[in-house]
């Protein structure tokens, strides 16, 4: 079996012990084996410290910005290769590795793009000048400095190229060096890219690091100035908060995690309107793209009492047709779930809401054996209030229909008890209700997509992370930002308030 490696002090090593299996999800024949028993990672910390941190802060914002626009082309250039990979390693349908891909490719050319313009100099003024005295000598200028620590990155399953390079991107341009650390699941996506990153020659020494297989005792050697910024599980997010190395040491860390995000349906939509279809259109792809294994997804579809019967007869029949299957299986458009711990967790939560819902089709059988493959399943609550649909994110294609009065209040009401979301998104092609709405629930979301007949063909939908605008959510989603252009430097960065003689400070780090 294929062993994956780890890149740290600038060697590659495969750790010691059998490891982990990662497998093909749509055979559950085991693929490679990963591990990081016996890796000194304290000494890769340093080691990214002492080597990599100088070596980035010494080049300028636009040979950073120049790096990730070479690294860009030299990933892009293995995309059917990594592909491949993403139908063995994850289940991916051709089309959703090559989301993964692409947007990890995309993000590292827009950060490229973003350090157009920024200045010459080692840090990021910050605002304008501030007079600070009553004499006009007397000035201060807030300036960004890049933070003298590592950027530990530890990422999810379900985007083991994108997770790893938007994260990268930031930090690298910020003027950090990267440990990334991907989910053991799927990281053969993630080692292969390292692989990509490493031969290319394109960073500095030390400015990227590696573990393939578990994080083991990362933490304990976090230091102050490091930045931790985590994807993954609420369950996992707890214990990182509670480690020593914030607790204690004041290490910096970014939390991106779970989200019952909704799509809220106005009440001027009826089901013969294009706003209807654009809404069936949106769901039906967010339920079933990546087997509804992506942060994004659709969890929950809040519409007025009138339009339940019509929103679920249209999106029964609209993810029934989406064929479900092994990747390279003729027209297949949805793969399996990563692996069996996601099967038995998604059943589960499948059961959990049984009692609060009927299914509209499919369900929690597995649909064939071997392999972890569900069916796109649509449920429909009988009363939106119910605790059980808004306390636990199902992480897989499942989506739950419940009705709202067709009001503001009510609507904001049932997205609220989520408590906090990455993205919710609201059709309707009424003048005030989708800014009412949107004005109601801006502090609960971290995005908010409004749609409907005007934005059908211009819109992304809600499921696609760009990287000009923020991703993060409050509350349960984490309470934590990445991207949003530049302001995805600032994790990243010291803020600092520089103090003194006009003149001076101006000449020294006054903005351009
Ligand atoms: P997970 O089980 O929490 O794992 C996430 C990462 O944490 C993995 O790399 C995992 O490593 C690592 N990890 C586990 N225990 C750790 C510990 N004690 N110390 C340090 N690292 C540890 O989550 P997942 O199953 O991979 O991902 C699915 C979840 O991620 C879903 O809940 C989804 O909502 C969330 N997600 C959120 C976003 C977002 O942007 N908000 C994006 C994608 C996914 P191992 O794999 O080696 O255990």
């Amino acid at each position: 079996m294929h062993r994956l490696n780890s890149f740290l002090s600038g060697t590659w090593s495969p750790g010691e012990g059998d490891g982990a299996i990662l497998v093909d999800p749509s055979t559950e024949a085991g693929i490679a084996t990963a591990s990081t028993r016996g890796l000194d990672l304290g000494g890769a910390l340093e080691w990214a410290r002492e080597t990599g941190g100088p070596a980035l802060r010494a080049l300028s914002f636009a040979e950073r910005g120049a790096a990730l626009k070479a690294l860009s082309g030299a990933i892009h250039e293995h995309r059917e290769e990594l592909i491949e990979i993403g139908m063995t390693n994850a289940g991916n349908t051709r089309g959703d590795a090559k989301f993964d891909i692409d947007g990890a490719t995309a993000t590292l050319a827009a950060y490229a793009h973003f350090a157009k313009g920024l200045p010459d100099g080692p840090l990021l003024p910050d605002g304008e000048g501030l007079q600070l005295g009553r004499s006009p000598r007397f000035h201060g200028q807030h300036v960004w400095a890049p933070r003298r620590g590592v950027a530990v990155h530890i990422n999810a399953f379900n985007f083991p190229a994108w997770g790893m390079l938007e994260k990268a991107a930031c930090a690298w341009l910020a003027g950090l060096p990267v440990l990334e650390k991907p989910a053991t699941a799927t990281a053969m996506m993630a080692e292969r890219i390292a692989h990509i990153i490493v031969d290319s020659g394109i960073l500095p020494e030390g400015a990227f690091s590696f573990m393939a297989g578990s994080a083991g005792d990362l933490l304990d050697h976090v230091h102050a100035h490091d930045c931790v910024a985590f994807t993954g599980s609420s369950g996992t997010a707890q214990l990182l908060r509670a480690h020593a190395a914030f607790v204690k040491r004041g290490a910096r860390l970014n939390v991106e995690a779970d989200s019952l995000n909704s799509v809220v349906v106005g009440p001027d939509v009826d089901d013969d309107s294009e706003a209807f279809d654009v809404f069936v259109r949106d769901t039906a792809r967010e339920m079933t793209q990546k087997a509804g294994q992506k942060c994004t997804a659709t969890r929950r579809v809040i519409v007025p009492e009138g339009l339940a019967d019509a929103a679920c007869e249209a999106l029964a029949v609209a993810v029934q047709a989406v064929k479900v299957g092994a990747p390279r299986e003729d027209g297949v458009r949805m793969g399996p779930l990563t692996n069996a711990d996601q099967l038995e967790t998604v059943q589960a939560g499948l059961s959990r809401l049984a009692g609060a819902t009927t299914t509209v089709t499919g369900g929690a059988e597995r649909l064939r054996d071997p392999g972890f493959f569900l069916a796109p399943t649509l449920l429909r609550a009988a009363e939106a209030r119910t605790p059980e649909l808004h306390d636990e994110e199902i992480f897989g294609p499942v989506s739950t229909v419940m009705t709202y009065s067709g009001s503001v209040d009510d609507a904001a009401q049932i997205v609220r008890l989520g408590g906090g979301a990455l993205v919710a998104s609201i059709y309707s092609d009424d003048r005030r209700f989708p800014v009412d709405l949107a004005s109601t629930l801006a502090a609960d979301c971290g995005r908010l997509y409004l749609s409907g007949t005007r934005l059908a063909e211009h819109g992304t939908g809600s499921g696609l992370v760009l990287p000009n605008c923020v991703h993060g959510g409050p509350g349960r989603a984490g309470g934590g930002e990445e991207l949003g252009g530049l302001r995805g430097l600032q994790f990243y960065m010291q803020r600092t308030a520089i103090q003194g003689y006009k003149s001076v400070v101006e000449a020294a780090f006054g903005a351009r």
